[in-house]
């Protein structure tokens, strides 16, 4: 999981120009997403405990940063979309 230089919004994968980037949830900042950065998403979704484990990781990683609730709730069901979507493209 990564969070924006700029704002401490959380990063999620994104489909862009047909590549994969980063885009920051909160003020739209992008980066480019290297393979290894993708694999840590892609790993996330492989069963509900481990959703769990990182998603509380993710919550408390977000407190500090100070993301708001609604922000981090809202980007946690686009995060598991996008990673869902992205096992069917990348899934080995
Ligand atoms: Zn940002």
């Amino acid at each position: 999981m990564k969070f924006c230089p700029k704002c401490g919004g959380i990063m999620l994968p994104v489909r862009k120009d047909g590549k994969i980037v980063l885009k920051c949830q909160r003020c739209g900042y992008e980066m480019p997403a290297d393979e290894k950065t993708l694999k840590q998403y892609k790993i996330v979704r492989k069963t509900r405990e481990e959703d769990k484990v990182v998603t509380t990781k993710t919550v408390v990683e977000a407190e500090k940063l100070g993301v708001d609730k609604d922000t981090l709730e809202q980007a946690k069901e686009e995060f598991y979309e996008l990673v869902l979507d992205q096992i069917g493209e990348y899934g080995e």
